[in-house]
């Protein structure tokens, strides 16, 4: 870890710290995109432990809990300064806060005198293994990730199949399913007996996230570390889901903000790349705005439709880049063709089936339904 020095700390989105962060963010992105000397793609350690001595794991909870308390506008901010700067570090950011919010928010007083202050300060990693109640495994008919209450708490059978992180984490908020169809929301030390996480998977990008499946075996998890449930729908509650479908949307923003400067910055020597430059970045603006104007509770459009918008808009745009870097944008190691691949996986991505349907429409010229 860096020493702590609290002048550092991003108190607003407004603090010039957050562009001195976003630069150091951007010049070590393209180290994470290659295999090390081990043969893995690098965890970017560096890149959270620069941003937990900048503060930014505090940005996501109320002062009572020990953060800063920025509003959704001001999140909105920052996850799109971040990203910008480095998709893979923000998305593991996502994750972690995730599991942070989630255990702040609970109402379980003593997960959380025992986790948050760690979290907060960077020296613990947790992370969420909840897609398998919300977007992953739906259409299966035996719940993946099984849960058996017993009078002391609950084992644990199955597995969660998208873990980021897992293979760092301290502590992991998984969701499960019990036989009579109500579910759970609980930490799960890693430590425990009977949990396996699995090599990260080679992705088409971010693997650097070191996202992979965790298997769990006859696992006893203490009624101690409940956070919610059993419940029917238990992810329905929203517990420490504020930001709802925003966060996705903000960070494939991000991501275009990215490629369009870039495309910006070639029109400099070459003038036809000007008008897609700013005819992307209009969109752009507009999409930021009504961004902005949701996470303030003044919704223009419905989450799912902006979530649409915004991967049409990332996939064309950092395309256009592409386009604009030619050849070289499609040697590896130019960030252009990362970023290609990056927006790919806002298709897949926490994407609730009507987004999906509509992606699919879109990309076959149909109306959608
Ligand atoms: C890089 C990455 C990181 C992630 N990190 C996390 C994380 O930290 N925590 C977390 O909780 N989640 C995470 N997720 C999960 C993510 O949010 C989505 O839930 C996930 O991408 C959904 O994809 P899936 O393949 O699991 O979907 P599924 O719906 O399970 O689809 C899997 C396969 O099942 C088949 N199938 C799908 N639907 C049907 C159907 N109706 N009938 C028959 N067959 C069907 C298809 O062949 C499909 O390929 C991550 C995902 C990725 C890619």
């Amino acid at each position: 870890m860096l020493d702590r020095k609290e002048s550092v700390e991003i108190r607003t989105p407004d603090d010039p710290a957050l562009i001195d962060l976003c630069r150091q963010l951007h010049e070590l992105s393209g180290s994470l995109d290659f295999r090390d000397a081990t043969g893995n793609y690098p965890w970017p350690q560096k890149q959270l432990e620069l941003c937990a001595q900048y503060g930014v794991f505090r940005w996501f909870l109320e002062p009572e809990y020990g953060g800063f308390g920025w509003n959704d506008h001001d999140l909105t901010l920052g996850y799109l300064a971040l990203s910008a700067a480095c998709q893979t570090t923000t998305f593991v950011i996502t994750q972690r806060t995730g599991a942070c919010r989630r255990i702040a928010l609970s109402g379980n007083d003593f997960a959380r005198e025992q986790l948050i202050p760690a979290l907060l300060d960077g020296s613990r990693f947790s992370t969420v293994g909840i897609s398998h109640l919300t977007t992953s495994r739906r259409h299966l008919r035996q719940a993946v990730l099984r849960a058996e209450e017993t009078k002391s708490g609950f084992i644990l059978n199955g597995f969660s199949p998208w873990v980021t992180g897992a293979i760092h984490a301290d502590t992991i908020v998984a969701g499960a399913q019990l036989d009579d169809g109500r579910q759970i929301l609980t930490v799960v030390p890693t430590e425990l007996p009977g949990i396996q996480a699995e090599s990260p998977a080679d992705l088409v990008a971010l693997s650097a996230s070191h996202t992979g499946k965790v298997s769990l075996v006859d696992v006893e998890v203490d009624r101690q570390w409940l956070l919610a449930g059993p419940i029917e729908n238990v992810m329905a509650q929203g517990i420490g889901a504020r930001t709802g479908g925003l966060q996705t949307s903000t960070l494939a923003i991000g991501l275009t903000g990215a490629a369009i400067d870039f495309i910006f910055t070639e029109s400099k020597n070459r003038s036809d790349l000007l008008p897609p430059a700013e005819a992307l970045n209009e969109e752009r603006e507009a999409l930021k705005t009504i961004l902005l104007q949701s996470a303030l509770g003044a919704e223009t459009c419905g989450t799912e439709e902006l979530r649409q918008r915004c991967n049409s808009l990332v996939l064309r745009s950092t395309q256009a880049a592409l386009s604009a870097a030619k050849g070289m944008g499609f040697v590896a190691g130019h960030p252009v063709g990362r970023w290609c691949r990056e927006a790919l996986f806002f298709m897949v991505w926490s994407c609730p089936q009507p987004v999906v349907n509509a992606q699919m429409c879109q990309l076959a010229g149909i109306a959608t339904e």
